[in-house]
């Protein structure tokens, strides 16, 4: 069943389209309602945009489609594509205005990823799907980003525009355009460039469409909204989709002063707040939340600090994904030895809480989590990231 969120902001594109809104605008045209779920399915589970090749339209109907324009078509095209040796893709995609953000195609490990369910396993082999032909988008949701976090590179430029739902939609029908025969997109993640839910609106109505089973049908628990602690809109979220929407908070410190000497978010929504905000988001069973905790040498991974992480999540349904810091340019901050990664996740395990590492994946081509920073059409780096002062 597709979720109905109150107070979705009206559609700007018609690629924001629901099945609904079609059927009201081919009524203006005379079209019985059905046509509207017909169209519907053409654009988003088939990704098709010409009229001509839509064969269970009536031919009146395909015409006046293409007279109009009134597809639309994709706001966006890929000005660079790259491909790592672990077959991580890279694709930086730019819109009408000129405003480029990236997103990443990641295919799974031979060997299940550790983030993966077991109950995700077992419905993908039911369709007989080997893990490696298993693919996580990662898109963005903002051009830049407005929260500031230092050790980020998409923040390095502060907010240059909210993308719409179309914009945010028409990264994952390209990106699944760009996938082998043998591939399937399963998951996608808001973990690109910008913080999804300070563009709450745009995502909600992104995140109808992408799960709507007539469309790409993406399973909600296959879709995470990657936030730093905006409460209110966890909260929104939680409301709207009954907390089926898989969610990841990036944490990143377990004190308030630590935490908002990287995070500035967090003087607005202290832990505190964030955390018995997690406590009431109403997650199904045996589902949990990711913390997302960035390891950085010197900064926050101490032994004392895994001890305060644990006790900081008592009675939150969370599992820990650490994420050794990847290096930014200009940048003194980085991650901690291996070992010092592997006592640290250890520490935590012995709290009682599930730690994962995250595995560098397409870091040749600077995909890996922070670094989806802005480039310039030649490949340079459009803003140079600052330095970073951050003391412990
Ligand atoms: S970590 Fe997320 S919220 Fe923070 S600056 Fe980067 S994109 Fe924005």
């Amino acid at each position: 069943m597709p979720h109905s969120v109150p107070d979705l902001p009206a559609p700007t594109h018609p690629l924001e389209r629901l099945p609904e809104e079609w059927s009201a605008r081919l009524a203006e045209w005379g079209e019985p309602r059905f046509r509207g779920e017909q169209v519907f399915s053409w654009i988003h589970q088939r990704g098709v945009f010409d009229p001509a090749e839509m064969t269970n339209l009536p031919k009146r109907l395909r015409a006046r489609l293409a007279e109009e324009d009134e597809l639309g078509g994709l706001p966006l095209e890929i000005v660079r594509h790259h491909r790592a040796t672990d077959r991580t893709r890279k694709l930086l995609v730019r819109f009408g205005d000129g405003l480029d953000v990236e997103t990443v195609l990641i295919p799974q490990l031979k060997k299940a990823d550790p983030d993966v369910q077991e109950d995700d396993l077992e419905s993908d082999r039911a369709d007989g799907l080997r893990p490696s032909a298993v693919v996580t988008q990662c898109i963005s949701s903002q051009v830049g980003c407005a929260m500031g976090c230092v050790f980020c590179a998409s923040g390095v430029a502060g907010l240059k525009r909210h993308l719409s739902a179309a914009e945010i939609v028409a990264q994952v029908l390209l990106g699944r355009a760009q996938l082998g025969e043998d591939e399937r997109l399963r998951n996608v993640v808001f973990m690109g460039m910008g913080e999804p839910l300070h563009n709450y609106g745009a995502v909600a109505r992104a995140l109808v469409l992408l799960t709507h089973d007539k469309g790409l049908g993406l399973s909600t628990r296959r879709v995470t909204v990657s936030t730093s602690g905006l409460v209110p809109e966890i909260d929104r979220l939680a409301a709207d989709f009954d907390g089926k929407v898989a969610l990841a908070i990036s944490l990143h410190a377990v004190t308030d002063e630590r935490r908002s000497s990287i995070m500035p978010v967090n003087r607005k929504y202290p832990l505190g707040e964030l955390v018995a905000c997690l406590k009431r988001y109403p997650l199904p069973k045996r589902r949990r939340i990711t913390i997302e905790y960035t390891l950085i040498r010197g900064v926050n991974d101490d032994p004392a600090d895994a001890d305060a992480l644990v006790a900081l999540l008592r009675g939150v349904p969370a599992k820990v994904n650490l994420i050794p810091m990847n290096p930014i340019h200009d940048s003194d901050l980085g991650a901690p030895s291996g070992d010092g990664v592997e006592r640290f996740r250890d520490r935590i395990q012995a709290g009682g809480v599930t730690a994962t590492i995250r595995r560098q994946r397409g870091d040749d081509v600077d995909a890996a989590c922070g670094q989806l920073a802005l480039y310039g059409p030649d490949g340079e780096r459009a803003e140079r990231t600052r330095r970073l002062p951050v003391s412990k």
